[in-house]
């Protein structure tokens, strides 16, 4: 007995109600007292499970059955006031077993036609009970197969009814398969799902199957055999059948098996409803999720997980090599900051139709967000099929794109990196064409560069730096160093440089050009120049005091980088710093950079006239790079020229570095700026440059940067000229 089964008979439930005990309900109908009792004390002295009753006639038989319910009745043939065939005529739910004398087959016969389940006659008395014993038991099994079935069928039938109602509304198909036969019933709605009329499709279940898409099919026959096999409540499935058009509509089919007491499913019977709308809406959603809005193309999410397959899949198999390039515009930001989003948006969509057909099919071309793209190319060998990629797309994009009536050219740095048996995540992958990408940024852009491991190494460096770094200025690891600046007229010491240094505590002293780069990107420069002034204008301040003849006129150059140019407390910093030191603003250089003042003009010169009205100094430092012109410069208000230390080093061995500094020199003396050459290094430098007429300078021949024990000595010996027989 399956014991959740809806269907369960209610007879089975009566004969284990007392008690939760399997007791057959026995009516004997017998006029002879003899037979009575011996059925009585038989079934006693067994110990049968039976709950018996007897009736002597016909009369009392009919009583009893108006009153009671049996699972099995048992009527002699010959009552006092009826026959067994009386009985047979009340067409009792329960089986009838009649009772004949010996040689009454006739009877039997008789009786067997009128709807009697069994008949036992009356031999001798020990073999006609044993008999009763096996046709009581086998007519109660019998019957309750039979009432059984009869359930289930009635059952199926109403919840058929009912569902033929539902499915009408839904419209659904509905579909009936005889396990036994093979037959399986398509209704009409059925069929017209997939395109066909009354009469087609034979009425198998090969025939519908054949009707499923090949990649649905082993999902659908396993879900089927499962659940004929009883593992599964319920039958569900999705699936694409073809339809008669050939193409391919999704269905939903469910369904239940009807099974026999032993839990053998015979029949199957189900609906089909069609959900190919719905399947598409989740397709297009699935989508949306998986692609990028503007240009269509894969997103990040998705192409993350098609590089995770394929690094899969070369872990596995060594040959089925692939590599990432990763891309972004060179100048895309002017595009949107100039043209607008729109039109940048515009640029992208181009720029994805462009490429996509330039890239072979297998190979996934994603946008992993602002103009940031990447492609996946699976199954190369060699990098040079690769660089060819990298080359197409670079062609690809070499020729201008029409933005909104505007000609636009947008070049790309391409990053590439390819696969190998150390890389573990697929982000790796991605990082690495990135970090390759930035490396092709840094050396001018629009070029590919292909992903080496110390990138990476050099990448990880810096971050590491840059946590020091941050430690280093709350540790105050940072130290001042000190160049002196020499009249060169004079041969006088007539201040300092302040340069910045690290005592790190393990690599030991670091120069600016080891940090500077990371404190600029990781935005420390502010809080490192705050240290650098406020300790450069206490060290000269304490000169000054403690040697007045000598030290009295010293001053002290500090360095600026943008970062600090435009942070809005810069007047604050050199307010407190001269204030807490107590050094006279005129002795405090501020040196900023040309490219400073080209990149932002306007603000740089409202800073600059700001700080002078403070009563500080400003030098311009290695001028002569290039960025802007002589007459430029004169809006600004400078101080002093340092000329770099580039034209100076090569004046000597080169004939056009010579004329730029002259040049520099005579018209700063037109402009009526001082000026200062930096690098001197040799003899050689010092006499052209005194030639020129230049008044300041420093380098090695002087002195390298010192720290401030040493460079003390320098300042309180200002007085004593350092190289004899200097002019003036
Ligand atoms: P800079 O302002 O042009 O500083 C002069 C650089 O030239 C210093 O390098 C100095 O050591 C070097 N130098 C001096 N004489 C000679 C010479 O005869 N030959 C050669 N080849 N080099 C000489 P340093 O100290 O490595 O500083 C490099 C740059 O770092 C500085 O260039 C300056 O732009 C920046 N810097 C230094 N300290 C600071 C600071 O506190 N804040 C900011 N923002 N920048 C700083
Ligand atoms: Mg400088
Ligand atoms: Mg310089």
């Amino acid at each position: 007995m399956v014991e959740d089964d809806p269907l369960a008979g209610e007879a089975v439930a009566a004969a284990s109600a007392e008690g939760g005990e399997w007791r057959i309900r026995v009516l004997l109908i017998e006029d002879d007292v003899v037979d009575r009792f011996a059925f009585d004390r038989f079934v006693r002295k067994e110990g049968l499970r039976y709950d018996h009753l007897m009736a002597a006639s016909y009369q009392e038989a009919v009583e009893l059955l108006e009153h009671r319910s049996f699972d099995v009745v048992l009527t002699d043939y010959h009552l006092g006031d009826g026959s067994a065939l009386d009985i047979l005529q009340l067409a009792l739910d329960v089986p009838v077993v009649v009772i004949t004398g010996a040689g009454d087959e006739e009877i039997a016969v008789q009786a067997m036609r009128a709807g009697a389940f069994d008949y036992l006659t009356k031999d001798t008395e020990r073999r006609y009970l044993k008999m009763v014993q096996v046709t009581i038991e086998n007519a109660q099994r019998h019957y309750l197969a039979a009432r059984r079935e009869r359930q289930l069928v009635q059952a199926l039938k109403e919840s058929e009814e009912r569902y033929a109602l539902a499915a009408a509304g839904a419209n659904d198909g509905l579909w009936d398969w005889d396990l036994r036969s093979g037959h399986l019933y398509m209704s009409a709605r059925w069929k017209s799902i997939a395109g066909y009329g009354e009469g087609e499709l034979e009425p198998s279940l090969a025939a519908w199957l054949d009707l499923v898409h090949s990649e649905d099919l082993p999902l659908l026959q396993a879900q089927l055999d499962a659940h004929i096999a009883g593992q599964t409540p319920h039958f569900e499935n999705e699936h694409r059948i073809r339809t008669s058009e050939g193409d391919w509509r999704w269905v939903q089919v469910r369904g239940l098996a009807v099974r026999e007491p032993g839990g053998r499913a015979y029949r199957m019977a189900g609906s089909q409803r069609d959900v190919t709308d719905r399947r598409l809406a989740e397709e297009q959603l699935a989508h949306s999720a998986l692609h990028d809005a503007l240009t269509g193309l894969p997103n990040r999410v998705l192409f993350l997980d098609r590089l995770e397959s394929a690094l899969r899949r070369f872990q596995r198999r060594a040959d089925r090599a692939f590599a990432v390039i990763s891309f972004d515009l060179d100048r895309f930001k002017v595009v949107n900051d100039s043209l607008g989003h729109h039109a940048g948006d515009h640029l992208l969509r181009s720029l994805a139709d462009r490429l996509r057909n330039c890239l072979r099919v297998g190979d996934t071309f994603a946008r992993l967000g602002g103009d940031e793209f990447s492609v996946l190319l699976d199954e190369v060998v060699q990098l040079e099929e690769v660089e060819e990629v990298a080359d197409r797309i670079q062609f690809a994009l070499g020729s201008p794109f029409v933005v909104e009536g505007h000609e636009v050219f947008c070049g790309v740095s391409l990053g590439i990196s390819m696969s190998a048996p150390s890389y573990q995540k697929a982000e790796d992958l991605l990082r690495d064409a990135d970090s390759a990408m930035y490396q092709a940024k840094a050396l001018g852009g629009t070029r590919k560069v292909v992903f080496r491991p110390d990138m990476h190494q050099s990448a990880l460096a810096k971050l590491q730096i840059e946590s020091e770094l941050r430690r280093a200025i709350e540790r105050r690891e940072l130290r001042v160093h000190y160049q002196p600046l020499i009249d060169l007229h004079k041969g006088l010491v007539r201040g300092f440089e302040a340069l910045v240094r690290w005592q790190h505590p393990e690599r030991g002293l670091l120069y600016p050009g080891d940090f500077l780069g990371v404190a600029q990107e990781a935005g420390l420069t502010v809080a490192m120049g705050a240290l650098v002034l406020g300790e450069a204008c206490r060290t000269i301040k304490a000169w000054q005091d403690e040697a007045p003849e000598s030290a009295r006129y010293l001053s002290v150059s500090v360095n600026l980088d943008g970062q600090q140019l435009s942070s809005l407390d810069l007047k604050d910093q050199v307010q407190t710093a001269l204030r807490e030191s107590g050094l006279e603003p005129k002795y405090l250089r501020l040196e900023i950079t040309e490219d400073l003042l080209v990149r932002q003009p306007r603000r740089a010169k409202e800073i600059l006239e700001g700080l002078r009205e403070q009563g500080v100094k400003i030098y311009l430092d290695d001028f002569g790079i290039g960025y802007s012109s002589l007459s430029q410069i004169q809006e600004f208000p400078i101080d002093v020229l340092k000329v770099d230390r580039n034209f100076v080093q090569r004046m000597t061995r080169d004939e056009s570095a010579f004329e730029i500094v002259r040049t520099i020199l005579m018209l700063a003396g037109n402009l009526g700026l001082e000026t200062l050459a930096e690098g001197i290094e040799r003899e050689s430098h010092l006499e052209s440059l005194l030639r020129l007429g230049c008044r300041y300078g420093q380098g090695y021949l002087f002195s390298p940067p010192l720290p401030p024990e040493e460079a003390r000595l320098w300042a309180l010996s200002a007085a004593d000229r350092i190289v004899p027989g200097f002019g003036g």
